[in-house]
């Protein structure tokens, strides 16, 4: 539905984001425009040939980036509307979940899920498909109902659920327009709490592993692959009221008696908190307390999501290539997604499991290691996060994007022109 119509542009210029949160992507955009209405807005993208909105920058892929205008919108009026009748709030799309979450909280209002840090945006989040973990949770773009975007022809359109093109919009890794609002479905709010085990057998966790992932509301295996027979840890979230107790002893792991950081050594202090202690979803869900990471990171990332029939094989691979690339691994985490219908997520159609590794920032010995993982679990159908480091050609990659066709003849009508185009885009031939 079109909503309204604006042309010609002139952009404010400033200081553009130069980096990602990592360091690892140099932004190329050499303009920035912080717009402060939705008619502004309209103007610049109208009136831009190359754009593109960034959210945080937590992307570890070039995905946000543009060689035209950098759009930061953190300058438009925030917009919190919650409908308790319809459970639905709509928030404006700059907003980061750190942002609302509290307040949901205090409404009686929660989300489903939630990514290991709160503080990405919450657009960025779901442009990619950024997921948490958990029997029956899909990733964070399923709260969308509905959102609102400015194509490049500078109209705003409506598109919810229901909708023929809402499953190609709502993972749009923002080559489809600019999103301003979106609508998210809330649920009752819960509170969860969270516990980590020790040294679990790596058989039991490939003989049993639906089991192990269905232990908890959401449940996380780390391992650093430095003793490859033993997961270093399994942490498990649950909600309270819901099943069980936290025994001793699980799946042949053992109750660890303090806070763990899911690196090996490293302190929990900036983890939520841990060793059963009740508290709400969004101060358990996330590994790490809102405000507790660093400004900028020391770390990459990478993420491989292969069929959840494929997981224990998937382990087993890893296993055998471990020692190419445990030197440069601070953590491999293993949690599963359920299939959705969105057209750009590795978990379209299919239910999957993620093998999630965050590396040392050493980017020669990641190449190497990433190509390495691939060569292991690509044979199994794995598919790559977008928003991470891949090495996987357009044909790796689209082979499993059932929908990329359609996907292609959207961008065509909502961005003819290319302006949201960037180097994945283009990368991918999407
Ligand atoms: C410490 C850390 C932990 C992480 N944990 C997880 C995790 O648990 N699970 C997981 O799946 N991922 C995780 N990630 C990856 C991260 O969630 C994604 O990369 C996500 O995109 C980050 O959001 P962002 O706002 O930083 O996005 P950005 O990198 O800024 O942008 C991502 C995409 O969104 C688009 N976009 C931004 N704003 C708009 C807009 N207004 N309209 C249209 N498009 C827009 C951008 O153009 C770009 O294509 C983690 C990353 C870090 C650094």
């Amino acid at each position: 539905m079109a909503l309204t119509k604006r042309r010609s542009a002139s952009p404010t210029s400033g200081e553009t984001r130069r980096t990602n949160w990592a360091g690892n992507v140099r932004f190329s955009a050499r303009k920035v425009a912080s717009p402060t209405s939705t008619d502004e807005l309209q103007e610049i993208i109208a009136g831009a040939e190359k754009v593109k909105a960034i959210g945080t920058g937590h992307s570890f892929s070039a995905v946000a980036d543009t060689d035209g205008l950098q759009l930061d919108l953190t300058r438009l009026p925030r917009i919190v509307e919650l409908h308790p009748a319809a459970r639905r709030v709509r928030v404006s799309a700059g907003l980061r979940y750190s942002d609302v979450v509290e307040m949901f909280h205090r409404n009686g209002f929660a989300l489903a899920n939630l990514p290991s840090l709160p503080d990405v945006s919450m657009i960025g989040a779901i442009q990619t498909a950024t997921h948490g973990s958990g029997k029956g949770q899909r990733s964070l773009a399923d709260s969308v109902h509905a959102i609102e975007m400015i194509r490049s022809d500078g109209e705003l359109v409506r598109v919810q659920r229901g909708d023929p093109d809402f499953a190609g919009v709502v993972v749009g890794l923002g080559s489809l327009g600019v999103v301003t609002s979106i609508e998210l479905n809330l649920v009752e709010t819960y509170d969860i709490r969270q516990r980590v085990y020790e040294d679990l057998p790596l058989e039991r966790a490939q003989e049993e592993f639906d089991g192990l992932m269905a232990s908890g509301y959401s449940v996380s295996l780390f391992h650093s692959w430095s003793r490859p027979n033993f997961v270093d840890s399994l942490l498990v979230k649950r909600k309270v009221g819901g099943v069980g107790r936290f025994p001793m002893s699980f799946f042949g792991a053992r109750r660890a008696a303090r806070s763990r950081h899911p690196v090996r050594g490293v302190s929990a202090s900036t983890c939520t908190q841990q060793l059963g202690v009740v508290g709400p979803w969004f101060d358990r869900l996330p590994h790490f307390r809102i405000g507790g990471t660093a400004a900028r990171g020391a770390e990459l990332q990478s993420e491989y999501f292969v069929p959840r029939a494929q997981s224990s094989a998937a382990l087993e691979q890893l296993r055998r290539c471990a020692a190419s690339f445990r030197q440069v691994l601070l953590v491999n985490e293993v949690r599963i997604v359920s299939g959705d219908d969105h057209w750009l997520s590795y978990a379209y159609g299919t239910d999957v499991t993620g093998f999630h590794f965050t590396w040392k920032p050493d980017r020669e010995e990641v190449w190497k290691a990433v190509r390495e993982i691939e060569r292991h679990l690509v044979p199994l159908g794995a598919r790559p996060h977008l928003g991470k480091i891949h090495s996987l050609s357009a044909d790796e990659v689209t082979r499993h994007l059932p929908m990329a066709e359609p996907f292609r003849s959207l961008r065509s009508r909502y961005d003819p022109r290319g302006a949201f185009a960037n180097s994945t885009i283009e990368s991918l031939g999407l």
